[in-house]
């Protein structure tokens, strides 16, 4: 054969997720041609030859092809890259084939730090609505004291730092309290080369599902109900890409997430009333509580409203 294997082992079939020596053989005469899958005789990754569009509209319909061809082959690609100083695995010159999709690792960092950005904007954005429906319920006198008179009687400044830590903290414990309980916990990945970038890489492909709301908040409806309404549409992503991605059952990744979310709220909201009082445990639990009894008047009045 006169042609070469451009990337080798580590790699899976995206449909049936056997292991694959190379995904695409690349010739002399610069043609290529995908590997066939020895298990299911279809093409190791046809997404090696789509366009990033297609695995755009492939990663929104949840795909398992999609987001196996970028946690593991293309994260593969661009790891090997890495390690021999280039951005990513070359298959050739002249070659159609596009270059691992994430280009670099330092992609990776460069996504979540645009994530967290988004975060910090959508925190903004929401909590000045919650804070105005707070004032509108006040008004009718059926609110009563809320952390966010706290937050919002301090300078803007103060409310800008404050819901970026928080943004902060909250993805960095997700993300985090995630990756140990499916490692740790569930016992996931010791066939598998890169674990924990493999879900670094799943949970910032479907939690990025969360930014949808920029786009409401461009063209505003509804905005409070539909925003939660998109946060439980991104935390069913997240759910899902984990099932592709490490093939545990959906009990298991459900119970995760489950105890991973009750984990962020509490320490998230213990922090940040932390932050918000300047240490000062008894206003701390002043706040804690007047949150706990304000989360079901608030979810009531939304649904009303
Ligand atoms: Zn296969």
């Amino acid at each position: 054969m006169d042609g070469y294997d451009c990337i080798d082992r580590a790699m899976i079939c995206v449909t049936c997720l056997a292991p694959t020596e190379s995904l695409y053989i690349t010739y002399t005469n610069g043609h290529i041609q995908l590997t066939e899958c020895s298990a299911c005789h279809a093409p190791v990754d046809k997404y090696v030859e789509r366009d990033n569009v297609v695995l755009f509209i492939d990663l929104l319909l949840l795909k398992p092809g999609a987001y196996r061809h970028l946690v593991y082959n293309s994260l593969e690609a661009s790891l090997r890259g890495e390690a021999s100083g280039s951005n990513a695995v070359e298959p050739g010159p002249g070659s159609p084939v596009q270059k691992g999709a994430l280009g670099s690792l330092g992609l990776l960092s460069r996504l979540w730090i645009l994530l967290l950005t988004f975060e910090i904007y959508l925190s903004c954005a929401t909590e000045e609505s919650r804070y105005a429906l707070l004032l509108q319920r006040r008004s009718q006198g059926v609110a009563g004291w809320s952390i966010l008179d706290g937050i919002h009687s301090r300078s803007t400044n103060f409310q800008y730092t404050y819901f970026a830590l928080r943004s902060l903290l909250d993805i960095l414990l997700f993300h985090h309290l995630l990756q140990y309980a499916v490692i740790r916990i569930c016992g996931w990945g010791r066939d598998v080369p890169h674990p924990r970038q493999v879900l670094s890489y799943t949970i910032l492909l479907s939690y990025g599902a969360k930014i949808f709301p920029v786009l409401m908040l461009i063209w505003p409806y509804d905005t409070i109900i539909s925003l939660d309404i998109i946060k439980w549409v991104a935390n069913l992503y997240v759910i899902e890409a984990l099932r592709v991605v490490t093939q545990l059952p959906y009990a298991a990744i459900v119970r995760i997430f489950i105890a991973v979310t009750l984990v962020r709220l509490l320490v998230v909201k213990s922090m940040m009333a932390m932050f918000l009082t300047g240490g000062d445990v008894q206003q701390t639990i002043n706040y804690l509580v007047s949150e706990c009894v304000n989360i079901v008047p608030r979810h009531m009045w939304n649904s009303s409203g």
